[in-house]
């Protein structure tokens, strides 16, 4: 089954190709350009001016969760300092849910962020916190997400010592955890883990092959970003609190910058520096952070309104880092991308540019999303 994509006003495809028509056929793009040449197709759509470019890859969720915390986030509201701590809150719900509750809650969020035109997701664990518990997390995400990461450093549960529960996280439980995730992720953060504990994870996650990522410089300058550079993690997430250090040591690195500016609005801290990330060379990334804590919001768009108005990046630095950076944050090449032999993973909005994503902040601009080839809405 092919489709022959007509009427496209403006194309971004984060790739060399360029046109204003495109054809899926099965799972994949098959070609791009203008469509006087275009090839024979099964099916023709026509979409009216309207913009098109590759569906958001959501490269930062944690959506293995049970219970909530709205109670939290009005306290915030209201004055209080967000801390790690209330993550122990989201664990002792998520333990005491079923798997199939579980389950429910991570298709809720996907379908939810797939409606807005979130065609590839990641998520984590983190909410487990023992063996049992990290296992069976992992297993639901992998069920459904697109990419699963490892995230046992999340926090030490209240009570218990925060070396045994690191030799816990690094031996019995990554053991059991790792055939069924592809990265280890740790919180490298004061009121989580320090810089030795975060690296002795993610060295032994390494050594049983998994790729890295780190939370690192959220609630304030800290280790994170070097401890991510050091050992060549594919993404530092947050990046916050930053030092002119930890920008050149991230330009002169591969690990991306993951941003989460929804989180840092949610938690009332400041912006993080894009603009002197990306003119200092690095790549950048730009993520939901969905969880029900510190950012509950599965909207990319919102993520890119808020770094084009009030972290300085221009609309095309903002789209591409919700595609092709995440792709990158994940370290993919058939995602964030439309060129012949991409997956079908289209955006299109009911807008004539990706302008208007910052120009009419708010106002959902989701006209239509193909994932896989698969029209979903
Ligand atoms: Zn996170």
């Amino acid at each position: 089954m092919s489709v022959l994509i007509t009427g496209i006003g403006e194309l971004t495809t984060n790739s060399e190709v360029t046109g204003d028509a495109l054809v899926i056929d099965g799972a994949e793009i098959a070609w791009v350009g203008n469509a006087g040449n275009a090839p024979a197709a099964d099916e023709r759509v026509d979409v009216e001016g309207r913009a098109v470019l590759p569906g958001w890859v959501d490269s930062h969720t944690h959506l293995v969760f049970a219970g909530d915390r709205t109670a939290e986030f009005g306290a915030r509201m209201a004055g209080k300092p967000y801390t790690a701590g209330g993550i122990a809150v989201t664990v002792n719900a998520t333990r005491a849910a079923t798997d199939d509750e579980l389950a429910a809650v991570v298709r809720k969020h996907i379908a939810e962020a797939l409606k807005q035109g979130t065609t590839f997701i990641e998520t984590k664990t983190g909410y487990g916190l023992n063996v049992a518990d990290e296992v069976r997390s992992a297993r639901i995400a992998a069920e459904q997400a697109d990419e699963v990461t490892f995230l046992g450093a999340h926090l030490v549960p209240p009570g218990e010592d925060a070396d045994t529960y690191v030799d816990l996280v690094r031996g019995e439980m990554l053991d059991a955890v790792a055939p069924l995730v592809r990265w280890a992720d740790v919180f490298c953060e004061k009121g989580a883990f320090d810089y030795d504990q975060s690296k002795a994870v993610l060295q032994a996650a390494a050594a049983k092959g998994l790729g890295l990522r780190v939370h690192g410089n959220q609630l304030g300058e800290g280790p994170g970003v070097r401890l991510a550079v050091e050992l060549g993690a594919a993404s530092v997430d947050h990046c916050t609190y930053l030092s002119a250090a930890d920008i050149d040591a991230l330009a002169s690195s591969d690990t991306v910058a993951t941003l989460l500016p929804a989180c840092d609005l949610s938690t009332r801290q400041s912006l993080p520096p894009a603009r002197a990330l990306l003119d200092a060379g690095a790549t950048v990334a730009l993520a939901s952070n969905c969880n029900p804590g510190s950012s509950y919001t599965s909207s990319m768009a919102f993520c890119v309104t808020t770094a084009v108005l009030q972290m300085r990046m221009s609309v095309e630095e903002a789209v591409w880092a919700a595609t092709a950076g995440g792709a990158q944050a994940l370290r993919r090449t058939d995602v964030g991308v439309i060129r012949p032999g991409a997956r079908a993973d289209l955006h299109v909005l009911d807008a004539p540019s990706i302008t208007h994503l910052a120009y009419r902040p708010g106002v959902p601009l989701t006209h239509s999303v193909w994932r896989r080839g698969e029209r979903t809405n």
